[in-house]
């Protein structure tokens, strides 16, 4: 009989009671045993679901108060020194504190998990590392589910991604020499998992979807082995791609079953079923855990099928791709999306039917789901064939795109002559990233908007009302390129979502971001256009504000694109020069209104970088491509700016300069200007704003700092090229930190310029 499973549940609840009690403890309102009574109504919740859904194999220790990979670091008791753990299990504030930091210590560093949005807690290392199991959630929370009636599978994150993903504190400590220190613990974990009464444990090593290198091999080697004595049934499982030239590595290891991510990896299918045994488990991630839309229930089938006839089905399991934390809840809890649009979707829970389904036409044939699939048929069919989908107008206009239309009229040199004549302005120019503080007043008078108790009418004067204020707040402090302060917009993609053909918006449809935080990413349902204009008319009434030059404002392609759900009928690129097209036509009219400096800001181009180095080329072609198609429209004159807030681009470098850009602000401040080296070793050869301020940080930053900052960058590149910027938009900040901060950022570009 095939088996159906899945490699965990999101945990934040559908109407987010996780995050909202975990809140409510950080703030004081609750105490501990309210929050856990919470968590464990919750996890009890997610698998009656997944047992009502006929789901055979269920997860346990999928959940979490904040991070799985913390959660590793909290079991092994490796809690950086500054927590002043004493040794002994974790309590729950130094948990938290890890996560977020304390007044006297730092928070330990967070960051992307894989290509997702979610993010994680980096493990630490310090010299003389060890590991202890002490630490019981995961056998905690299998007793818990036993309680219940309900047998689970547990999960924990393997010890070569652990080690892998975690940074080492002290030079010449590489983490996977920690391999010897941290078998012990969880051979102990093991142990104590299987004393529980546990007969499987997923151990997750997704880093086997990446380029591994010979320490990480000889590493799986060595921990597999030793965890082949450990008296328990392991699944090895890999998602968030294929296996690729690990293959061999992963089929060579002594467990007794191994999990295939097929959404993204099927073509190792082959080779896998040649070289797995069949008296192993094979467990076959069909069923995508990263989208909202509903399986192809039938091409599904077809595809397990021929596995099954090769194989037979008594080592067979139908899985969800990876864990399910990545798609939002219920789809049932969706009150405003329409009928049809919502026939097309499939959310965690109705991912759990799919999966079931699929599990069960294996075994009796696709007639004993018949209804699962019909729906899954119908839905096909209906978005195949839907008018909302397929806009003729977008195909037409994207198969006459040129290759010329990606570029600018004259070479970036050129540019820069006619820009400085058409637009004086001081050496050093000083300018912001766009957005400006949104203060509870900005946000009450939006949400006082959307609910109906503030009259359009209203909300517009509302806004112009900010606007004005933060173009005089920027002409006193001698800012030289004003922005209109982004106060209309909620979010910088679904500002621009919400008013393009082929988004939707759901009510619920949350996603963990990290810790408490979820995000609510718009669907892409179907071709993108542009019916309107859509910020030009903010950006044009801040410029007939002021005789200085204020700098339009968009979210670049390749940003809506990655901080959305995608249509999975389509190529992402082919999406994404949509988008592009419209964010073009967006730039022509900022163009014609007058606006003389434009911003298309790309802080997520980096994260869409595939897994895999090997994909990384073609990837960035077509992502630079959008940028540049999106930019191209733009006369000699207009300057084209962009904007990036995270500080590694040595090795993207080629695909920065390809952008052609005017101008580039990016985040240096944290680095200490030495990320300049790379756009200086690279002859990077247009303007740069570094960012001379960390907008997080809590103090004023100080005149002479900043100028020794601007020091740093003019003697790694032209001071002629160089602007002067904070790192990133000021919006989380207050007005009270904004100005001070601005008005020394002010001073060190004057002084610097008096210097040179
Ligand atoms: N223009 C945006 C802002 O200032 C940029 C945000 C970002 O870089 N993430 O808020
Ligand atoms: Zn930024």
């Amino acid at each position: 009989m095939t088996q159906s499973a899945i490699l965990g549940f999101p945990r934040i609840g559908a109407r987010r009671e996780l995050k909202h009690a975990i809140e409510a403890y950080w703030k004081g309102g609750s105490d501990a045993n309210i929050l856990q009574e919470t968590a464990a109504g919750l996890r009890a919740r997610h698998w009656r679901l997944q047992q009502a859904a006929g789901i055979d194999v269920i997860s346990s220790n999928d959940f979490s108060l904040y991070d799985q990979m913390l959660d590793m670091t909290a079991a092994f008791g490796a809690v950086p020194p500054r927590f002043g753990h004493a040794g002994g299990p974790v309590p729950l504030d130094t948990y938290f504190a890890m996560a977020r930091g304390t007044s006297a210590a730092p928070a330990m560093e967070m960051t992307k998990w894989f290509d997702t949005n979610y993010h994680y807690i980096v493990p630490e290392f310090h010299a003389g590392q060890t590991f202890d199991l002490v630490g019981q959630k995961a056998v905690d929370e299998f007793l818990e589910a036993r309680a219940l009636g309900i047998h689970t599978r547990p999960v924990i994150i393997g010890p070569v991604t652990y080690l892998s993903l975690g940074k080492a504190k002290d030079e010449g400590l590489a983490p996977l020499s920690l391999l010897n220190a941290i078998l012990p613990a969880y051979v102990e974990l093991l142990r104590r998992l299987k004393t529980a009464g546990a007969d499987w444990v997923q151990i997750d090593e997704p880093v086997l979807a990446l380029d591994l290198d010979k320490a990480q091999r000889k590493a799986f080697k060595q921990a597999y082995l030793t965890f082949a004595h450990a008296g328990l049934e392991i699944l090895l499982a890999n998602y968030f791609g294929g296996l690729g030239d690990n293959i061999a590595l992963v089929t060579s290891l002594p467990v007794a079953g191994l999990h295939l991510d097929l959404v993204r990896g099927q073509p190792d299918l082959e080779q896998v079923l040649a070289l797995w045994p069949a008296d192993r488990v094979l467990s076959l991630g069909i069923v995508d855990g990263r989208n909202i839309w509903r399986t192809d229930l039938e091409a599904a089938h077809t595809l397990l099928d021929q596995v099954a006839t090769r194989r037979g089905t008594s080592r067979l399991q139908v899985a969800s791709s990876c864990s399910l934390l990545h798609a939002p809840v219920d789809l049932e809890l969706e009150t405003t999306l329409d009928d049809e649009l919502k026939s097309w979707l499939a959310f965690a829970r109705q991912k759990l039917d799919e999966i079931a389904a699929l599990a069960t036409a294996l075994d009796h044939g696709p007639d004993a789901a018949s209804q699962a699939f019909v729906a899954s048929r119908t839905a096909k069919q209906a978005r195949t064939a839907s008018a909302r989908v397929h806009n003729p107008a977008v195909a037409a206009r994207l198969a006459a795109v040129r290759p010329e239309d990606s570029d600018r009229t004259s070479a970036a040199d050129v540019r820069r002559i006619l820009q400085r004549a058409a637009l004086p302005l001081p050496a050093f120019p000083t300018t912001t990233i766009g957005s400006f503080p949104q203060t509870a007043e900005v946000r009450q008078a939006r949400a006082a908007n959307r609910r109906g108790d503030l009259d359009d009418a209203s909300y517009d004067r509302f806004l112009k009302t900010a606007t004005e204020q933060a173009v005089r707040i920027q002409e006193q402090l001698g800012l030289d390129v004003l922005v209109h302060g982004e106060f209309e917009r909620n979010d910088m993609v679904e500002y621009f979502g919400e008013q393009l053909e082929g988004f939707a918006f759901t009510r619920g449809g949350w996603v963990q971001s990290y810790g408490s935080r979820c995000v609510k990413p718009p669907v892409i349902f179907g071709d993108v256009s542009r019916p309107a204009a859509m910020t030009v008319a903010w950006s044009q009434y801040a410029q007939s504000l002021t005789d200085s030059p204020v700098k339009g404002m968009l979210t670049g392609p390749v940003t809506i694109l990655q901080w959305s759900f995608v249509r999975d009928d389509q190529p992402r690129d082919d999406t994404c020069r949509q988008i592009a097209l419209a964010i073009r036509d967006e730039v022509a009219d900022l163009e014609a209104a007058g606006i003389r400096l434009i911003q298309i800001d790309e802080p997520a181009l980096r994260e869409g970088l595939p897994l895999r180095h090997a994909d990384w080329q073609a990837y960035l072609d077509w992502a630079v491509d959008c940028f540049r198609l999106s930019a191209g429209v733009a006369a000699d004159t207009t300057q084209i700016h962009t904007h990036m807030c995270y500080a590694e681009f040595g090795d993207i470098m080629p695909a920065i300069a390809a952008l052609d850009a005017d101008v580039i602000s990016i985040e240096t401040s944290r680095s200490d200007m030495e990320l300049l080296d790379a756009f200086r070793d690279f002859r990077y050869p247009n303007d740069i704003g570094p960012g001379v301020y960390d907008i997080h940080a809590p103090r004023r930053p100080d005149v002479a700092a900043m100028r020794q900052l601007l020091e740093k960058a003019t003697e790694r590149l032209p001071a002629e090229r160089l602007w002067v910027n904070p790192d990133c938009g000021l919006k989380t900040r207050t007005w009270d930190e904004v100005i001070p901060a601005l008005e020394n950022m002010v001073a060190a570009a004057r002084a610097a310029r008096a210097q040179s």
